[in-house]
């Protein structure tokens, strides 16, 4: 039987390896699955990038375990522009994932992960013992070391901390998940917009092909891009007024 964790490099997740240590539970291999905006350009921001290199390097001297980043077999930008070869789209390209039945989650994220779903594999997932709503995820073979060993949220986050294993997205405005996501707040875009203009350049241009509208509610990237230019125009105005 071989054990393997399964890391997001969120707070619950980050500490498996310390709860096996701890409790003497086996461990054979973490991994983590990368997932790519398009061919060179990651799907996580730069600060979550740099913190998962910090993250690894205390992994391995803690743990003696290499992380293993799983790539995905095709980038999102590449998923975006593949055709559907059937059903009532076929012809068209993917464009934006819908909300519901996301595909970036079953072309991208769980392509990797599904290799690991082997009767010889257990895998070590991170669900925290106060996380009731989310047990339904765990199996005979997709266990919990949180919830076996009654870790609350907190508790995870403030051993995280403690590692110094804490991401940035808890404690800094950084974001977790792909920057590109369709389920980002507006605050979210806006940041990216300011802070990362090359990408928030990829999304309009990814805008003006999808045969998807980015957000269920009608608006495109294109509308964000309006709003947000207004509201500098505004911002510019007021500080005019105030010299
Ligand atoms: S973070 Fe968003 S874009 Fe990335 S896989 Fe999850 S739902 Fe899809």
């Amino acid at each position: 039987m071989q054990y393997i964790a399964s890391l997001s490099y969120g707070k619950d997740s980050i500490i498996i390896p310390e709860i096996c240590k701890e409790h003497g539970l086996p461990l054979d291999r973490i991994v983590h699955v990368e997932i790519m905006a398009t061919d060179t350009i990651p799907a996580d921001l730069p600060p979550m990038m740099e913190f998962k290199k910090k993250a690894d390097k205390i992994i391995k001297e803690r743990y003696g375990i290499e992380v293993e980043h799983l790539h995905t077999p095709k980038s999102y930008e590449e998923q975006f522009y593949t055709k559907y070869i059937k059903g009532k789209h076929i012809g068209n390209f993917y464009g934006f994932p819908c909300v519901k039945g996301a595909w970036c989650n079953s072309k991208l994220k769980m392509v990797p992960l599904s290799k690991l779903n082997k009767p010889n594999i257990i895998q070590y997932i991170g669900i925290a013992a106060d996380e009731p709503n989310r047990f339904h995820n765990l199996t005979d073979r997709k266990i919990s070391p949180l919830v076996e060993y009654g870790v609350t949220e907190a508790m995870a986050r403030e051993r995280a901390e403690k590692l110094g294993l804490l991401s940035p997205i808890y404690t800094q405005s950084a974001r977790g998940g792909c920057w590109f996501c369709h389920n980002q707040s507006i605050g979210q875009l806006r940041l990216l917009r300011k802070q990362y203009p090359e990408y928030w350049a990829l999304m309009l241009k990814w805008d003006n092909d999808s045969p998807v509208i980015f957000k269920p509610n009608g608006m495109t990237v294109h509308d964000f891009d309006e709003r947000f230019r207004n509201e500098d125009a505004q911002l510019s105005f007021f500080e005019e007024m105030d010299k």
